[in-house]
């Protein structure tokens, strides 16, 4: 099973990505916890990224593309996989089309998180990563001891640098203006599904579940 996990920075792309890679047996490819983990480690790519993430930009369509190529050649990716993050422009779209023409052929469904901007700003601007697990939990959800839920780690909750209220309006342009374009571009050619990501994560999950016709 191909998915595309698609819609605003902070609607739950992440979060629902990772439960259903979980439920449906896929790998759960993240293209920004990619370039996260290139710039904690200081690789050459983190170094070219670090300043384009910082700003809420994209990374030039080349670079994504040779990462995806690589990463869905992997072997965990032999049984299906959920895109999060990938693709963000046209460009990046047409790079895709060309990846699945050369890798087995199966259908692609693409999942439509929406929310209003305004929920969107409110979401991450309390939005906290386990630095350990990479847990997203919203201020009010931390207990007082700060103990991930998931992995149990003390004190390991951070703010993401693009988590700022200025970047985060940058980011939320950038998709308006060029990511957006990319659903029409799937409504032609694949399977799509639009779903109201304003609601409790275990709704979405449900209605995803239920749309993609998996129980
Ligand atoms: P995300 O965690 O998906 O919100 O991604 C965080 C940041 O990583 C984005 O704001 C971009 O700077 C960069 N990024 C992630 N995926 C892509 C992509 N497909 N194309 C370009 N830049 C990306």
């Amino acid at each position: 099973m191909r998915i595309i996990i698609f819609g605003l920075p902070g609607v739950g792309k992440g979060t629902q990505a990772k439960i259903l890679a979980s439920k449906l047996g896929i790998a759960h490819i993240s293209t920004g916890d990619i370039l996260r983990e290139a710039i904690k480690k200081e690789t050459e790519l983190g170094i070219k990224a670090k300043a384009i993430v910082e700003k809420g930009e994209l990374v030039p369509d080349e670079i994504m593309g040779g990462i995806i190529r690589e990463v869905l050649n992997e072997e965990r990716c032999k049984n299906g996989f959920i895109l999060d993050g990938f693709p963000r422009t046209l460009e990046q779209a047409k790079i895709l089309d060309q990846i699945f023409s050369e890798i087995k052929n199966e259908s692609t469904c693409l999942i439509k998180l929406d929310a209003e901007d305004s929920i969107i700003i409110d979401r991450i601007t309390n939005r906290l990563v386990c630095s350990v697990c990479g847990n997203i939990e919203t201020k009010s959800d931390i207990n007082d001891n700060f103990v991930c839920s998931i992995c149990n780690s003390t004190d390991s909750f951070i703010r993401r640098k693009d988590d700022d209220a200025e970047v985060i309006k940058k980011r939320i342009k950038v998709y308006h203006e060029t990511t957006a374009q990319v659903f029409n571009y799937y409504k032609e050619k694949a399977k799509t599904i639009e779903i109201d990501g304003s609601k409790s994560i275990d709704e979405v999950t449900k209605e995803i579940l239920s749309k993609l016709s998996v129980n």
